[in-house]
């Protein structure tokens, strides 16, 4: 199976490392054929993600923080005049403040919590947005999110709740863009350790819960992450639109966890 992505080009948002999981779905996307544009957030990223784009075959790198929407603009506006048109985007971006990814919900600050829905979820809109207008021919896009927007996970607080309200956009973005042959999705993701993750309270704990309750007794990779982003980007999922798609070892299906949890 070579050649999926043979011709399509899309845009990469949210790759810090090669743990991200926006690598994960970029080398499944590359390997199929795909060419690929990154855009990263500040100088100090650039210097890691340029040598991984590189790796990829891109050159196209562009600077933007997505809750500046004049950046988002010059960066699509970059994006056109280099390609003219776009197929695919992957938005792979999250934060709130890691002193609020512990203890608990109810003392979520307001700042923290605007904050947190303008980079996690409002963002995706403001984004879809934009590459929809360079995708005539249609096109397709996807997203990331947690277990934590369906049921309470410790410590993920105010990011379950913007994971909550990233999944309906995803749907009522998938809603919008449909008649244009835009297709919109979302992968949930098992915990996979990266640097948005490190700032979870309690994350190695998390990691092993899962690793013992999945049906597949195992955690995610982010290889995993890229097989599923690779089907829902290309043609093989070409009816599959407003879906959030797991991909953690089944966990979310099993209601009754283990009895004898081992000491995690
Ligand atoms: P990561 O740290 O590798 O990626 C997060 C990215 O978000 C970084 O590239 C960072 O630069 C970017 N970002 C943050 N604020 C930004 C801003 N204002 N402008 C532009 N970019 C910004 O971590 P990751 O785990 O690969 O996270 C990618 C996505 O996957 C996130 O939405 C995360 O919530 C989601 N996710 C992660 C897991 C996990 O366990 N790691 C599980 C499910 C979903």
């Amino acid at each position: 199976m070579t050649g999926l992505m043979q011709g399509k080009r899309g845009l990469i948002m949210g790759l810090a490392n090669d743990r991200s999981l926006a690598w994960g779905i970029a080398k499944s996307l590359r390997a199929q054929g795909a060419e690929l544009a990154f855009s990263y957030q500040g100088e100090a990223l650039e210097k890691r993600v340029r040598p991984l784009a590189a790796e990829l075959g891109s050159e196209l790198l562009i600077d933007c923080d997505v809750s500046d929407m004049a950046a988002l603009d010059r960066a699509f506006d970059h994006l056109k005049g280099q390609w003219g048109k776009l197929d695919f985007l992957v938005h792979a971006i999250g934060f709130s403040d890691k002193n609020e990814l512990r203890g608990k919900f109810v003392d979520t600050s307001l700042d923290n919590f605007l904050m947190t829905m303008n980079i996690s979820v409002y963002s995706f809109v403001a984004v879809a947005r934009r590459a929809a207008a360079m995708m005539e021919a249609g096109g397709a896009m996807v997203t990331l999110t947690y277990y934590g927007a369906e049921k309470v996970i410790p410590h993920y607080n105010v990011m379950g709740v913007a994971k909550a309200a990233l999944e309906m956009s995803t749907k009522y973005l998938a809603a919008d863009l449909g008649p244009e042959g835009i297709r919109v999705n979302a992968i949930s993701a098992g915990p996979i350790k990266t640097l948005a993750a490190s700032g979870i309270g309690d994350f190695r704990y998390i990691m092993k819960w899962n690793e013992y309750n999945a049906p597949l007794r195992r955690n995610v990779t982010i290889e995993d992450v890229g097989g599923a982003g690779l089907y829902l980007l290309s043609d093989l999922a070409s009816g599959v639109t407003g879906e959030i798609h797991h991909v953690d070892a089944g966990y979310n299906v099993v209601g009754m966890k283990a009895e004898d949890a081992p000491d995690i």
